[in-house]
């Protein structure tokens, strides 16, 4: 979701880029995780895949469209890409999906960072944009804001990629980062979510 880009600075370094087929570490070489990175930032060709072996949890901004092949992954799509209030799904894809590789992606200029800050403007965006009343926007807002916002989105994701790590520990969960300024996936230095 969308916020302006001049809050809450991002910190940059915490980032590894990944622009040659040498960046992606060996660990994840040959694994879904290494594909996902191959398709998406080095152009890979798009393999036919007969089944879904990747499950990507990514936020619902619409500036963000990963590249990938038909049938290679699940996608789950949320505020921030929070999936504490999704694990039903997280865990259909695992057990009926038969995926064992998750990537967590936060991006640059998430709506869901310093949410309280935009209580305003959300309760009126809903009273005038779905003709809700103000205490319906307001106790809606109320209610479930504490449950969305994030704090930073890098420290957010590896923190996530980690619990979930715990959550499932057959499942190797990698966190990375989408950076809306040139549309490429990065790995996060301490982000070894990777276990
Ligand atoms: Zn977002």
């Amino acid at each position: 979701m969308a916020r302006p880009f001049n809050t809450l600075p991002t910190p940059l370094d915490a980032l590894l880029p990944v622009e040659v087929p040498g960046d992606i570490p060996k660990k994840l070489r040959g694994t879904p995780l290494g594909r996902l990175l191959d398709y998406h930032n080095l152009g890979g060709r798009l393999q036919p895949h007969k089944s879904a072996e990747l499950l990507v949890c990514m936020c619902m901004d619409n500036r963000k469209q990963l590249r990938l092949p038909e049938n290679f992954a699940y996608i789950l799509r949320t505020g921030g890409g929070n999936v504490r209030h999704s694990e039903f799904k997280v865990s259909y894809a695992v057990a009926i999906g038969g995926v064992r590789h998750i990537a967590l992606i936060a991006h640059d200029g998430c709506g869901m960072v310093d949410l309280s800050a935009r209580r305003k403007a959300f309760i009126s965006g809903l009273v005038e944009g779905a003709g809700w009343s103000p205490k319906e926007a307001m106790d809606h807002f109320n209610e479930n804001a504490p449950h969305f916002e994030i704090g930073n989105e890098i420290i957010f994701v590896c923190s996530e990629a980690r619990r979930l790590g715990v959550k499932y520990p057959k499942i190797k969960v990698v966190p990375m980062f989408y950076r809306i300024a040139d549309g490429k996936l990065y790995l996060i230095k301490d982000g070894k979510g990777a276990r």
